[in-house]
């Protein structure tokens, strides 16, 4: 696997003779790689002859400097975990390759991305999109990878890379990847290893909440039933939700009672912060 630190390389690789042409899978990750990240390059070679990851934890999309601080880097592991998968090289730059500094400089545009900036996660983490949005333009335009491969767990996020994409024509095919969980149910996340004992222990709680919902919703019950899964949640000692919404699984709008739940396109989603660390997860409706 070649382990790629600069635009440079990055063009030696792509250009050796023998890969020259071969369409390219991209997995753009911030590391501290687990299972989720491994199911999407394990997707990504079965489409495409070659798979490029990228580890770049992004400073552009934290709009809190205490949590890009404590983001968990563990770059000799996730070499090691990709070297077991069909990972054909690892794109990991510095914030100065990047950005042309050690501090990325003010935003040089705004990317129109509509309403998805001010629902859920738009909406809760001002900026967010925007920085999501100006290193993946970069990197489409750069790398020009075939397809780009997004897991479900960030679903808000794989509509504004299509939105992305869209808009700015970059010529990309977006494939998503569903969900990969822990045994107990609790979605994989870098995050997760910044969670005290007791904070892992009670986590599950969220998807256990998610999924009890989505069989028992009706349009009669979710206002009550969606409180009551805030408060066995808000109960856990080392939780607190920061929102428990039905939504549009496209504009993200929420539900508002008027029409069918199961056959209609909702979703539900959640943010719930466990031990200070912010955990998201969302879950079609049955
Ligand atoms: P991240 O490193 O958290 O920015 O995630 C990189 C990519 O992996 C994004 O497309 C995520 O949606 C995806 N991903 C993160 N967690 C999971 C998971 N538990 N299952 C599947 N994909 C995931």
């Amino acid at each position: 696997m070649h382990i790629l630190r600069s635009w440079e390389e990055l063009r030696k690789w792509r250009n050796t003779p023998s890969e020259r042409g071969l369409s390219l899978g991209f997995v753009p990750t911030m590391g501290a790689l687990h299972a989720g990240h491994l199911s999407l390059v394990a997707l990504a070679s079965e489409e495409c002859a070659r798979v490029l990851t990228s580890i770049f934890v992004n400073p552009t999309q934290f709009n809190r400097a205490e949590d890009l601080a404590l983001y968990p880097r563990t770059e000799d592991a996730d070499f090691d975990l990709l070297r077991t998968t069909s990972c054909d090289a690892v794109f990991i730059p510095s914030v100065q390759e990047i950005y042309g500094a050690s501090e990325p400089g003010p935003a040089p545009r705004h990317y129109d991305l509509g309403e998805l900036e001010s629902v859920l996660e738009g909406a809760h983490r001002p900026g967010h999109f925007q920085g999501v949005a100006r290193i993946l333009d970069v990197f489409f335009r750069r790398i020009e990878p075939q397809s780009a491969f997004f897991g479900e767990k960030d679903f808000q996020q794989l509509a504004v890379v299509r939105r992305l994409v869209e808009t700015e024509s970059l010529g990309v095919r977006i494939v998503e990847g569903p969900t990969h969980r822990e045994p107990d149910g609790l979605a994989m996340s870098s995050r997760n290893l910044r969670l005290t004992p007791q904070a892992r222990a009670e986590a599950p709680a969220i998807y256990r909440e998610l999924h009890r919902l989505s069989k028992t919703l009706t349009p009669y019950n979710w206002p009550a039933e969606l409180e009551r899964s805030v408060d066995v949640l808000n109960r856990c000692s080392t939780l607190e939700v920061e929102y428990l919404e039905i939504a549009h699984r496209d504009r993200f709008s929420p539900y508002d009672g008027s029409t069918d739940l199961r056959l209609g396109p909702w979703r539900l989603f959640a943010a719930v912060h466990a031990s200070g660390v912010r955990l998201i997860d969302n879950c079609s409706i049955e």
